[in-house]
């Protein structure tokens, strides 16, 4: 090794006058090409020589197509649309809920327009934003009055602080539960200010163990029933009802706040499900509060939603923190067009698009199946020659934390590229535009159709090509699409903990 070639690479200077350079110039600001030649300078410097692949490092083409790798990527948007092939619908690591087109129709015009968020148009005086979709909220479950805040957890923590505040609530041991992405049930109570009163052990609790920790354990501000929405509990267990803890709450003079969870508005047995606890049947039973939220079962925007009695609600209006989890005006529109499409029994299965991918019948998913797989053998002649592609029956799951133990019949896509291990072509498919994630099981990688939407298959057989192609470095002269990981301090990490087998987002570890 008589002379080492990274002595050889141009300066800033030269870079900037080549002429593969002026082509940067045109689309970008000179300090930011600057800082991005520097950026990609710095980085041949550093890498050893064995690996550079081979560039000749006094070629100005080879640092000018990694600055421009570099701005390109860093002017990619941090948040991006991504083809959901986990069979999972209510992916949280994916944002939960597709919107309904009206849904869509409404936030564009609570954007692009002013409207009456905070306006009373009749009397011409200040209204109140807590107003909007009120009506909805309690003509669908049967409630007296609502309130709209951030999400669920937010709702939860205003109804315990509004009515708990610097008193004891009452929770069931079996129930001080995680549902997921830091939300726990106790340190919920502490930040709504309330202290914890656990009742019962973790299997069995009893509506007298309730009623003694009332008599002992006072000043009790709430009775707080929990859902547990993302686990089961089998064997010996008992637990009380809400009935029974309502009758109690009466007695004492103590509300009783029931998170439900995940907002399901129908009947579950017309999506073929188990029954759930759904707000309706809250209300019925006589919960004081009820929390849910908007993005789960019931397929709108973010958001934590209230129903309950008409004085307990007014108590967590006007609470301070209600202001903190005030919802903005386009997530208002949204809720009340999506609520809005409840109104037709008869067509918000098709209408709402989370309970119509719940409800896409078998062979509807079984062709589709057979057409992705269609598509990539027609896309892929080349790279598939050896590839190892099956249309196969398989499982989904619902997500966000609901039914954690109802798998989804559905079809699937197997894929297993030769030489290419399949959480690499997982990786390749994630960095593909827009990026894929599917599923990593068995050394394949599993796209589940049934959360795909109209033209993800086609998006899928691009990024099979673009994750099927040689993993070499960018020739020179070309822009091979590099993935935004190629840029240092880029979401690699997160990206990577999206990996898409089973027991990750699939499964949600936020909820
Ligand atoms: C999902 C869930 C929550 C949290 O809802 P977010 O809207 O994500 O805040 C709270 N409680 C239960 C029972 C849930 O299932």
């Amino acid at each position: 090794m008589s002379h080492d070639p990274r002595r050889n690479i141009p300066g800033i200077d030269r870079l900037l006058a080549s002429p593969e350079a002026a082509v940067l110039l045109e689309r970008w600001p000179r300090e930011r090409v600057v800082d991005a030649l520097r950026v990609a300078v710095d980085q041949a410097r550093r890498a050893s020589v064995a690996d550079d692949g081979g560039h000749d490092l006094a070629q100005p083409v080879v640092h000018v197509d990694r600055a421009r790798t570099h701005l390109e990527s860093a002017d990619r948007s941090s948040l991006e649309r991504v083809v959901n092939a986990t069979g999972v619908v209510l992916h949280t690591n994916l944002g939960r809920a597709v919107l309904a087109p009206e849904a869509i129709a409404a936030m564009r015009t609570a954007a692009t327009a002013y409207g009456n968020l905070e306006f009373d148009l009749e009397s011409g005086q200040r209204g109140s934003r807590y107003s909007h979709g009120v009506e909805l909220l309690c003509e669908l479950t049967g409630a007296e009055d609502g309130l709209v805040v951030n999400n669920c957890a937010a709702a939860l923590m205003l109804s315990l602080a509004a009515t708990a505040r610097g008193r004891g609530v009452l929770v069931s041991r079996g129930e001080l539960v995680e549902i997921g992405g830091g939300f726990r049930i106790p340190e919920i109570l502490e930040q709504a200010g309330a202290r914890l009163v656990e009742v019962g052990s973790t299997n069995r609790t009893r509506v007298a163990d309730y009623r003694k920790a009332l008599e002992e354990r006072g000043p009790i501000g709430a009775i707080l029933k929990v859902h547990r929405a993302n686990f089961r509990m089998s064997g010996f267990t008992e637990e009380t009802s809400l009935e029974e803890l309502v009758q109690l709450g009466r007695s004492a003079g103590v509300p009783v706040v029931h998170d439900v969870g995940s907002g399901l508005l129908i009947d579950p047995s017309r999506l073929h499900l188990p029954p759930e606890p759904t707000p309706a049947g809250s209300m019925q039973a006589g919960a004081e509060l009820a929390v849910f939220s908007g993005d789960k079962l019931l397929g709108g925007p973010q958001a934590g939603l209230v129903v309950g009695r008409t004085i307990m609600v007014r108590r967590l209006r006007r609470s301070p923190l209600c202001r903190a989890l005030r919802v903005d005006k386009s997530t208002l529109a949204a809720l009340d067009a999506t609520l809005r499409l409840y109104r037709d029994p008869a067509t918000v299965l098709e209408r709402i698009p989370t309970l119509a991918m719940l409800r896409r019948p078998l062979d509807e998913l079984h062709s589709l199946a057979e057409r992705l797989a269609e598509e990539l053998r027609h896309g892929l002649d080349q790279e598939l020659a050896q590839a190892h592609l099956e249309v196969r029956p398989g499982y989904g799951r619902i997500g966000g934390g609901t039914y954690p133990e109802h798998p989804l019949p559905s079809w699937q896509v197997t894929l297993q590229l030769p030489g290419l291990s399949a959480s690499d072509l997982a990786r390749g498919l994630r960095a593909a535009t827009p990026p894929v994630v599917g599923r990593v099981e068995a050394e394949q990688v599993v796209f589940d159709v049934r959360t795909l939407l109209p033209g993800d298959t086609d998006a899928i057989v691009r990024a099979v090509r673009q994750a099927a192609a040689p993993a070499a470095p960018a020739e020179p002269g070309t822009s091979v699409a590099a993935p935004a990981s190629a840029a240092p301090g880029t979401s690699e990490a997160a990206r990577t903990s999206l990996a898409a087998d089973d027991s990750d987002p699939a499964a949600g570890p936020d909820a």
